[in-house]
């Protein structure tokens, strides 16, 4: 059997093709299971003799819920996947509506210090239905559809782009979830050859960037990956997908008191952005269980805030989400395996 969440629109003409069904049928199908996410063929407008063959060819494969976390401003999920892998995904509650933030990966091995998620070993990549069956769950237990994906979750997307490209058409796709290409977010912790691909790909979602530091020095600190794609690297290739798409990038910096949030690293920063088409989005530390780093004080923040304001840089201060369930920025945990 295949899953259905495992294929994309033409993937799924492909498939009925070779079953013997008319491939147009997917202009049926498709819109069934994500529009109205059906979860089953039945009451589809077809044959009782190709409904037979679509059950027997296809399931329906969402990942099962293990628990649900909730507060005011978002809802934590635990997924087991069916390797017994687990991972989680979070709905944000937005002042302007529902965003649903993904995992990409079991793990990651991008070892960024301060990330409670990096300290799980990545052991594997999420295939397709994993991604999709992430956000299919989350809608069918909440109720709500989201107006914006983030591809921010655990793992670092750019290193299993093929499947969050295939993804991203799911979550566009017009008859579906339909969520507009403005409203998909992906993150990266600066892996450039991603930037690129993701640059010349069909997709032109807005590119986050994780640089929470100014240097590569101090990044190389807290993020390894700066040993393999420095700074200047990131920031030409962000530079590149912002010329090339006509898109305003972000950068997001996390606020670790001490560390990075001196006078000092704003300037540095704001001469590092100079007249790129981007700004910063700085964010409030979440310390996880035993972080050796601590949040900026708000003040300290608000300084931050200001010397970049003062020499020309765009800037905001991200409402942390969900902290009081970790589910806030680099506070997702799952990546193990349960069985
Ligand atoms: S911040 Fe992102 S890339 Fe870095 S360790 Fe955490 S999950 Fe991985």
């Amino acid at each position: 059997m295949t899953d259905i969440y495992s294929l994309t629109y033409d993937g799924l003409r492909e498939k009925l093709g070779s079953i013997g069904e008319k491939p147009s049928r997917a202009d049926i199908i498709f819109p069934a299971v994500y529009g109205e996410l059906a979860g089953s063929f039945d009451g589809l407008p077809l044959k009782e003799e190709t409904l037979d063959t679509l059950r027997s060819e296809f399931s329906f494969g969402a990942p099962e819920r293990l628990q649900t976390l909730t507060s005011e401003t978002a809802d934590k999920y635990l997924w087991r996947l069916s390797d017994g892998c687990t991972v989680e995904s979070v709905l944000m509650k937005h002042e302007f509506g529902y965003n649903i933030c993904v995992s990409t990966q079991v793990g990651c091995n991008m070892g960024c210090a301060f990330c409670v998620s990096g300290r799980l070993k990545r052991r594997r990549d999420l295939i397709l239905s994993e991604l999709v069956g992430q956000v299919v769950g989350t809608v069918l237990h909440s109720g709500i559809k989201p107006g914006g994906i983030s591809i921010m979750g655990i793992g670092e997307p750019m290193e299993n782009l093929d499947n969050v490209l295939d993804f991203i058409g799911i979550m566009a796709y017009p008859k579906g979830f339909d969520i507009g290409i403005r409203h998909i977010t992906i993150s990266t912790c600066g892996v450039v050859p991603g930037i690129y691909k993701l640059a010349q790909s069909e997709y032109p979602v807005n590119l986050a960037i994780s640089l929470h530091a100014p240097d590569d020095e101090l990044r190389g600190r807290l993020m390894p990956v700066t040993r393999r794609y420095p700074i200047s690297e990131v920031m030409y290739a962000a530079r590149d997908y912002s010329e090339r798409l006509n898109r305003r990038i972000t950068l997001e910096y996390v606020m670790l008191d001490g560390v990075n949030d001196s006078d000092e690293c704003a300037v540095k920063l704001a001469e590092l952005i100079g007249d790129m088409n981007a700004y910063v989005n700085l964010i409030r530390y979440n310390p996880g269980e035993n972080s050796e780093f601590a949040c900026s004080p708000h003040e300290r923040i608000m300084g931050f805030y200001d010397t970049l304001k003062k020499h020309g840089v765009g800037v905001t201060m991200r409402r942390s989400l969900g902290d009081t369930i970790n589910a806030a920025c680099g506070q997702l945990s799952a990546g193990s395996s349960d069985t």
